[in-house]
């Protein structure tokens, strides 16, 4: 198959069978998705957190297609009012998904909606306004809510007690990485060596999206400078033309250890000084960056703030201010 829109969405596995790495996860899911459909009812909700990229839609859809179900979409920041969900949860048909994404952004009044929509399968409208204004319970048909986070800790508990099954994505390994680029290469009908993938996959940040798009990138140096085959000769020069170190820190994450050494002698600092000082979001910062930088023992979260490891000041060849080389 051809790749010309630069869209994600037809290397995105399919069947579980086709999703790579998350062992545990994907043979627990398949328990669960296996006795939904063997019972004919609704799986139960599942809540997916990690950070981003790692597949969290991927396994929503994958469940809808396994099952044979709709997929409705939507996101915590576009669910405003109350009503906004009613008019989507009434719509469903039965055993559908309702994915919700960045659930953790949902609103208190809407969040409220969810609770009796999820434990007893009706919602609470109120008609009219003012004295004139009644309640009215509607039944919905039986569905699963797929949630998506982030960020675990800003759900609040009566929210994460509702889901029957809670999953956390964790980073890949580079072998998974490289499974994934070689699997999305067959799709782009592109030549990667074994070694090429492990490169990519190396260089990915535990991340299969980032792995997806380096894949992209590098199959255009290959197509320019080389044969047209991704291997290890073209992989290393691709990636260190985009920038991309040895251990998958970009620009951006020497750019934030730069400055945690060089400006705040290796800290601890607080994250609203490093964002400034990166002209960065604090939660670019917390959610793209750090989570990798603490994986590969470069950053500490102390409770006074960041810290720059001994390990950091290796990677960048820094000294310390005494003019030690840890
Ligand atoms: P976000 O929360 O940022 O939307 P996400 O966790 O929902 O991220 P996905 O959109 O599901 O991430 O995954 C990103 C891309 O990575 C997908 O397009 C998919 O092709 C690929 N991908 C993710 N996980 C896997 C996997 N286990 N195997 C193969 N490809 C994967």
């Amino acid at each position: 198959m051809m790749d010309n829109t630069g869209s994600d969405d037809h290397i995105r596995p399919q069947r579980l069978t086709d999703f790579i790495g998350q062992d545990d996860l994907r043979d627990n899911l398949d328990v669960f998705i296996q006795a939904a459909r063997g019972r004919g009812t609704a799986m139960d909700h599942a809540l997916f957190y990690g950070n981003p990229g790692l597949g969290k839609t991927t396994l929503a859809r994958i469940i809808s297609s396994e099952l044979g179900v709709n997929l409705i979409s939507t996101s915590g920041p576009v669910l405003e009012r109350s009503g906004d969900l009613a008019a989507i949860l009434t719509n469903l048909s039965r055993n559908d998904i309702l994915f919700i994404d960045e659930i953790h952004r949902v609103p208190a009044a809407v969040e409220e909606v969810l609770y009796p929509a999820m434990e007893d399968y009706n919602i609470d409208l109120i008609i009219g306004q003012g004295p004139a204004a009644r309640t009215v319970k509607i039944d919905l048909e039986p569905f699963t809510l797929v949630g998506a986070t982030t960020r675990l800790g800003l759900l609040t508990s009566p929210l994460r007690d509702r889901f029957g099954c809670i999953f956390r994505l964790e980073f890949y390994s580079p072998e998974e990485l490289a499974r994934i680029v070689t699997r999305a290469a067959r799709i782009f009908d592109l030549e990667v060596t074994g070694e090429g993938a492990l490169i990519i996959g190396k260089r990915s940040r535990g991340t299969p999206r980032i792995a997806n798009r380096l894949l992209r990138r590098v199959r255009d140096y290959a197509t320019v400078h080389g044969s047209g085959v991704v291997d290890a000769e073209i992989a290393d020069m691709a990636l260190k033309r985009l920038d991309v170190d040895p251990l998958g820190l970009d620009y951006m994450d020497r750019k934030i250890l730069s400055i945690l050494i060089d400006q705040f002698g290796g800290g601890p600092v607080g994250v609203k000084t490093i964002a400034v000082a990166c002209s960065e979001e604090v939660r670019t910062i917390e959610d793209i960056y750090e989570p990798y930088l603490i994986q590969c023992g470069f950053l500490k979260r102390t409770s006074r703030g960041r810290v720059a490891t001994a390990r950091a000041y290796q990677h960048l060849q820094k000294t310390t201010d005494s003019g030690r080389l840890f």
